[in-house]
């Protein structure tokens, strides 16, 4: 079976990880998603909320398996009998910090390959980050997530301020 992996934070889930997703799923018999958890960062939406989203926008995705990862891709890879990360990319500026995680894994071990599907276009300026600074704000960020992510986030910043 030929299997792959996403990983990412999902915090929160975009159109741009969606359509990520739907192309990723044809690549491979089974695509998990790996709902990142590190305890360095700093997350807007708990892992379980994290997943929960993914959940609830995928479920129409048959070949796809959405599980919390709390340790290095690498080793959830070797366990679990993955050979390929998949990533994104959208503008130059993901490249460098994308090369650097790419080259690190493939030291950490050289079984597993990194590949990179291109942004489609439409998504191409989307990133978690600029959907959190929006929402913060109270603007419209419904051409950027789906309405009950949407929803979620004007909770979520609502309680905060
Ligand atoms: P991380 O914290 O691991 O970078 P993200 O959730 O921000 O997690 O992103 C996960 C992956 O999805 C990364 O490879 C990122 O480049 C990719 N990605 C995020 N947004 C987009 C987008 N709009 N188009 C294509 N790829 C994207």
């Amino acid at each position: 079976m030929n299997k792959g992996i996403y990983p990412g934070s999902f915090d929160p889930l975009t159109f741009g990880h969606i359509d990520m997703i739907e192309r990723g799923a044809k690549m491979f018999d089974e695509l998990i998603i790996g709902v990142a958890y590190n305890q360095q960062k700093k997350y807007c939406f708990t892992l379980e909320e994290r997943i929960a989203m993914l959940k609830e926008e995928c479920s129409h995705m048959k070949n796809i398996k959405i599980v919390a990862v709390r340790k290095l891709t690498v080793d959830f890879a070797k366990e679990h009998g993955v050979d390929v990360i998949l990533r994104g990319l959208r503008a130059v500026t993901d490249f460098e910090y994308e090369l650097q995680m790419a080259s690190t894994n493939r030291k950490l071990d050289v079984n597993v390959e990194t590949i990179f599907m291109m942004t489609n276009i439409n998504y191409s300026f989307l990133s978690s980050s600029i959907v959190k600074e929006i929402a913060s704000l109270n603007g419209d960020i419904s051409k950027f997530v789906p309405p009950k992510v949407g929803e979620k986030l004007k909770i979520k910043f609502n309680q905060k301020n």
